[in-house]
């Protein structure tokens, strides 16, 4: 146990809270800043007047193994998801589904049995794997996915109904801009991980119940501390330590976690100029939007698996929260790098998504509320050869964390919980 040493949070977001439910188990009593009211960040309950939805439509990877561990442990359980072997449907025209085999039978049996794809596609997109395995899934040189397709000639119907859809939901960036390296990486983990890794885990509950809220009381129920809606203005690092300042008091502690999205950092640590290197990293990123677009149906609206693709419009998957989260007839819509999503009303977008659900499941009733959340800044653009910054800092006892820190990962749950686990270790090893 390691009672005595004080570490403050800043930031109640996935990787904030997988530092402070870690570090109140190893017996250190935190204390954490989080300046919303409701806990998790990116991946959060919202409250409207019509009912409880998430941000954004969050989709979860068997390969995601530290997520889950902690849900498992720490949040809501197993019970709080639904694992489906990778099944990937786009519109009547393609449609994957591999079935609870160990890789990389799973995918060869998926690819012999898919919809919308000949044998040359289904050969061509086999040996691409292949090559990638043999490559140990590393590329000679930084390029972006869309040149790594073209370099190992892959199909346009692969690159437009396998590669292009897993690239985007993967990172949240086109393939003509993405990190192929960062591509792979999700490919090794996700495809050819251990069996189970390429299953689709969809959340049954909020993406606040299904971790944040229940690890929190695990570190409450542990002596700490979550102060939520109070915004920590600056981190201090002076002869006698370091020190949070928050808009009530300032508190000293042994180690700091800054635990906050890329575009709050530089605010919290600008009075530390070892802290200039990881500012201009951060400055230089690029961030894309996500929009979640909800629309209760009658309760009878049901989707024929809970999550598909669309195709020919704005909405790009829908999520059939019936079948998920006990809200029969609500569906939700999302549009990964939405950037044009700005220019559109609400409603035109909700209709255009009706349109496009139209189209795939037949006639469909007028539905009844509809709900727009834009996360403008959700994820970082994931570019190849981008530079990230470490988890360590010059400063001691002050450590970042987030999805944007140094990772294998593009911004996802995974590497938030990874990056928090990291901080937690590193503190744990050095008290
Ligand atoms: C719409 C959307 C859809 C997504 N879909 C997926 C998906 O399907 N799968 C997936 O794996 N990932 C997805 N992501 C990405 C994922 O949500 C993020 O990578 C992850 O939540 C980041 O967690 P984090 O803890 O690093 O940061 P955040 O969640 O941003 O947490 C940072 C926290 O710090 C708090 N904070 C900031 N400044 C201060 C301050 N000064 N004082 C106190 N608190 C402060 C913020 O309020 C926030 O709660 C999606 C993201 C969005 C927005």
């Amino acid at each position: 146990m390691k009672h005595g040493i004080r570490v403050g949070i800043v930031g109640g977001g996935w990787a904030g809270m997988a530092t402070a439910v870690t570090l109140a188990e190893a017996g250190v009593a935190v204390t954490m800043y989080e300046a919303g009211k409701v806990l998790g960040g990116r991946a959060r309950r919202v409250d409207t007047d019509t009912g409880t939805v998430d941000n954004g439509l969050h989709i979860l990877l068997g390969a995601y193994s530290e997520t889950l561990r902690l849900i498992d442990r720490f949040g809501a359980g197993p019970a709080s998801y639904r694992r489906l072997p990778l099944t990937l449907e786009i519109g009547n025209r393609f449609r994957l589904r591999c079935p609870p085999w160990p890789a990389p039978l799973h995918l060869l049996a998926g690819l012999a049995s898919a919809r919308g794809l000949s044998w040359h596609d289904r050969l061509n997109a086999a040996l691409f794997m292949a090559k990638m395995r043999r490559a140990r899934y590393r590329t000679r040189t930084p390029c972006s996915v869309a040149t790594l397709l073209e370099q190992a000639s892959q199909t346009a119907v692969n690159r437009e109904f396998l590669w292009h859809p897993l690239c985007v939901a993967a990172l949240n960036t086109p393939a003509a801009e993405a990190d192929a390296q960062v591509f792979l990486n999700v490919l090794r983990d996700g495809l050819d991980g251990p069996a189970g890794a390429s299953d689709l885990v969809l959340p049954r509950v909020d993406l606040s119940a299904l971790f944040p809220e229940p690890a929190a009381r695990h570190v409450i129920a542990r002596g700490g501390t979550i102060h939520t809606g109070r915004t920590a203005l600056r981190i201090d690092a002076g002869a006698e330590g370091l020190r949070i300042v928050d808009t009530d008091d300032s508190a000293a502690f042994d180690a700091v976690v800054c635990a906050v999205d890329a575009p709050r950092l530089e605010p919290l640590v600008s009075g530390l100029p070892a802290l200039r290197p990881a500012i201009e990293m951060v400055r230089a990123l690029r961030f894309a939007p996500i929009a979640s677009v909800y629309l209760q149906y009658p309760p009878q609206v049901r989707l024929p698996f809970p999550m598909l693709g669309l195709t020919d419009g704005p909405g790009q998957w829908v999520f059939d929260r019936g079948a998920l989260c006990h809200q029969p007839g609500l569906l939700g819509a999302v549009t990964s790098s939405a950037t044009d999503v700005d220019r559109t009303s609400p409603l035109a977008l909700a209709e255009a998504i009706h349109t496009q659900l139209g189209s795939l499941l037949g006639p469909l009733p007028r539905f009844g509320w509809h709900r727009l959340i834009t996360e403008k800044r959700a994820t970082f653009v994931c570019a190849p050869g981008l530079r990230r910054p470490a988890s360590r800092t010059p400063v001691a006892g002050l450590l970042l964390a987030g999805d944007y820190v140094e990772s294998d990962y593009p911004a996802t749950l995974e590497a938030a919980v990874r990056s928090g686990l990291a901080c937690a270790r590193s503190i744990l090893e050095s008290h």
